[in-house]
């Protein structure tokens, strides 16, 4: 359906014009070609050209519909014709895109820009995967990092030597982020966790990760009963120089550097909520980036993040805790 588009340019072009939306939207949605209304699975429709909606005959209300109903871009008074191309920008940004860029790229405001990027990144939530690790799947590397505070962009390590006997959380205000990284799959999970007691940690493990799988992790207290569990666990210890063959979190703590430097860049509120957001995003980004074995190109990206529209919703009130933006105008 975006065969051809290979730059943000032509993805602007193309989707500058309604019907090419349209007719994406319809592809995207109903790839049989019959659009369905998304209160009763009708396929007697008129599609209502000048409003830009649909009319279903069947006895509720609504009766009229969008093409953007039912998805992360419900009552939203932005047209695809801006919403598809910031799905490209940032389904393909290296580091991200703050809301200030995003406004001046597509003439929206800021606050408009804002709702939007974190509505894009509700799109880009993985769905739930397969098990990392396994008998015969590849080692997994775990660790955790802090964002945000006087401590951001240290390792742990490095924290606990500089706070001696303190609880790190004590130290500054800051957000602790998880992830574990398979080296087979190449991919990445992570996300934001409200502290490093020994059962967070330990949870997020025994959900996500096989059974006899090798786990590398540093040498925290909270990895220390994963051998009890079943795992194969090595630790690192970040004072030494050297790596220990396939004994490191390298691959992770690369995760951590990009995540931080787009955070740096583009993002200055660190509150949980929307951090776990932009943590999605570069999880994202990195679990479908371009590698010798899976080739991706910009439009793929594209095609996988609007593949994930459906079924979401995240309203401005549940954002912001305030009420904003409200349905109105179609297209
Ligand atoms: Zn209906």
């Amino acid at each position: 359906m975006v065969d051809g588009i290979k730059t943000l340019q032509q993805a602007i072009q193309h989707f500058a014009d309604k019907e090419n939306c349209r007719e994406f939207m319809v592809f995207l949605r109903w790839p049989d070609g019959t659009p369905k209304c998304p209160y009763c699975g009708a396929t007697k429709l008129t599609w209502m050209a000048k409003a830009y909606q649909y009319r279903c005959y069947g006895d509720h209300k609504p009766q009229k519909f969008s093409l953007k109903t039912g998805t992360v871009m419900e009552d939203s008074p932005i047209g695809l014709d801006k919403w598809l191309p910031a799905f490209w920008l940032l389904a393909n940004c290296k580091n991200g895109i703050s809301s200030y860029e995003l406004h001046r790229a597509l003439g929206v405001t800021q606050k408009t820009a804002w709702f939007m990027l974190h509505r894009i990144r509700l799109a880009m939530e993985a769905q739930p995967g397969v098990m990392f690790g396994g008998p015969e799947g590849g080692p997994v590397e775990v660790d955790e990092t802090y964002v945000g505070g006087k401590v951001r962009n240290m390792h742990r390590s490095k924290v606990r030597e500089k706070y001696k006997g303190l609880p790190v959380q004590a130290t500054a205000a800051k957000a602790i982020v998880a992830g574990m990284l398979d080296r087979d799959l190449r991919e990445v999970r992570a996300k934001v966790i409200p502290n490093t007691r020994r059962d967070t940690l330990q949870n997020m493990i025994l959900d996500g990760v096989h059974k006899n799988s090798s786990v590398y992790t540093d040498e925290s207290q909270a990895y220390y009963k994963l051998a009890e569990k079943q795992f194969v666990h090595d630790t690192v210890n970040h004072m030494e120089e050297y790596v220990r063959g396939q004994v490191h979190t390298n691959g992770i703590e690369n995760f951590w550097s990009l995540l931080k430097r787009g955070l740096k860049g583009t993002y200055v509120a660190v509150e949980p909520f929307h951090l776990d957001a932009y943590v999605t995003e570069q999880v994202f980004r990195y679990n479908n980036r371009t590698t010798k074995d899976n080739p991706l190109n910009d439009a793929d990206r594209f095609m996988l993040a609007v593949s994930q529209i459906v079924g979401k919703r995240l309203t401005y009130a549940e954002l912001t805790g305030k009420v904003g933006e409200t349905s109105a105008e179609p297209f």
